[in-house]
């Protein structure tokens, strides 16, 4: 399995002396300068990011001051009870969620500053270039090259299920640029200019009818070195923050009590007494306690992540998400019967970002929970995870990580 993902260099944690009466002025000083009641959201977010109210941690003018990133959650709570609009994660998913902290990891300071100020206001959505059509639960196996050519790569594959590829500028590429060393080692990170000539993006329909992702042709792609992340061969590496932080981000997101399905699954029980029979009463009961225990895990999880870095128990996050959404929008279908089936369009739709497509009814979340179990890695490979990092049991036989990878049959 993965190696651990390396430290965070220096520069992008405190302490600088940074407290939280120094944050709470900052926040004072941005909502006096822009009212957030008359300041266009996207707008405002640019302002917070240049006060360094981004990501606290961050380094001084990359979006933070440098500080404590326990000091996240002051900036949060002034920012929300000034009524600042919050960070747009429905609109940037992967951007806010995975690329952000892989920037602020492995950057350079030019990525820094090209980067990750459009990422946080939104006006540059961000996809992952990973899963091919022979390499998803097994990443390092890739197939898609990266050639050095003077001052760029030249970048061929064919990559599947990019979420977002459609709206998005830029996209984090995983590249095989040695086939002669061992599947680990012979890959190079990326972040790839999706306007670049030879990027072609074709969408696929997923079971709600919604193309959410799409297949990626990388033909020719011209990539400057100077969007190369980190060293040459040292792509796992850093494949490994983004992956870490994608399963904290779908599995341990901040969310308030009865969020999400459970949250209709219990309004449907309060307000409707005739669905309440009590086999039904029973899972309703074991559903809510089940999304509350997740919740404040959660909330443990992300302690943990304010400390320092995300660690395996992000993937347990991550798995008991998908078993306990995937049951939960059964339950909400069940007890809306046929209203529940009213689905409202079945025709290929491309997903807007930014939550603008309003509510739906039960039957398109309980399709959409269907991935849950797949994407950010299969529930059968975060046992895995689990079984290795957490419960340090002995590791599963494998013959293919010391070969070549030209050599591995395929
Ligand atoms: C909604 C959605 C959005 C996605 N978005 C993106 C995206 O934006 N970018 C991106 O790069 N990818 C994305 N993916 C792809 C996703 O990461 C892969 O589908 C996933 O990693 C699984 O890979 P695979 O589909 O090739 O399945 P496979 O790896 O072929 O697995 C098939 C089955 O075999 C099991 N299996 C495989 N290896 C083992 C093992 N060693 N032990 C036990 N069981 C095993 C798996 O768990 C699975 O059940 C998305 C997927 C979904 C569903």
């Amino acid at each position: 399995m993965p190696d651990t993902p390396p430290d965070t260099p220096p520069d992008t944690l405190g302490p600088t002396g940074v407290t939280a009466d120094d944050i709470r002025a900052r926040v004072g000083g941005l909502v006096a300068a822009h009212d957030p009641a008359t300041t266009d959201p996207v707008e405002f977010l640019g302002h917070r990011f240049d006060a360094g109210l981004a990501w606290v941690h961050f380094p001084p003018g990359r979006g933070g001051l440098g500080a404590p990133r326990a000091l996240q959650h002051v900036a949060e709570q002034e920012l929300a009870a000034a009524g600042a609009p919050p960070p747009n994660n429905l609109r940037n998913p992967l951007g806010l969620g995975m690329a952000a902290p892989t920037i602020a990891v492995h950057g350079t300071d030019e990525q820094r500053t090209r980067l990750l100020r459009p990422l946080w206001t939104g006006a540059e959505v961000w996809c992952q270039l990973f899963s091919e059509p022979g390499a998803g639960s097994d990443l390092a196996g890739l197939a898609t090259r990266a050639v050095r050519d003077g001052d760029a790569w030249i970048v061929t594959g064919q990559k599947v299920w990019t979420s977002f590829a459609h709206k998005a500028r830029w996209a984090m590429l995983l590249a095989r640029t040695d086939p002669d060393l061992p599947k680990h080692q012979g890959l190079t990170y990326f972040f790839v200019d999706m306007t670049l000539p030879g990027v072609e993006v074709r969408p696929l329909r997923q079971a709600t009818g919604q193309a959410e992702f799409n297949e990626v042709f990388l033909t020719d792609v011209r990539v400057p070195d100077t969007m190369r992340v980190d060293e040459p061969g040292n792509g796992w590496a850093v494949s490994n923050t983004t992956l870490m932080n994608e399963r904290v981000a779908i599995g341990a997101a901040e969310a308030p009590r009865e969020a999400g399905a459970i949250g209709a699954v219990a309004a449907l029980w309060r307000e409707r007494p005739d669905l309440r029979t009590p086999g039904l009463h029973d899972r309703v009961v074991r559903a809510w306690v089940d999304a509350e225990v997740a919740r404040l895990a959660n909330e443990r999880i992300r302690q943990q992540l304010a400390a320092g870095k995300p660690g395996p128990e992000g993937s347990a996050a991550k798995m008991s998400y998908a078993r306990i959404n995937q049951d939960t929008t059964r339950l909400w279908l069940e007890l809306a019967a046929e209203e529940g089936l009213a689905y409202d369009d079945w025709e290929m739709r491309r997903i807007e970002l930014g939550g603008t497509e309003g509510e739906r009814a039960p039957g398109y979340y309980y399709l959409r929970a269907k991935g849950n179990s797949i994407e950010g890695g299969t529930t059968e490979i975060l046992r895995g995870v689990i079984a290795d990092r957490v419960l340090e049991l002995p590791r599963e036989p494998r013959n293919d990580t010391k070969l070549p990878w030209m050599e591995i049959p395929r």
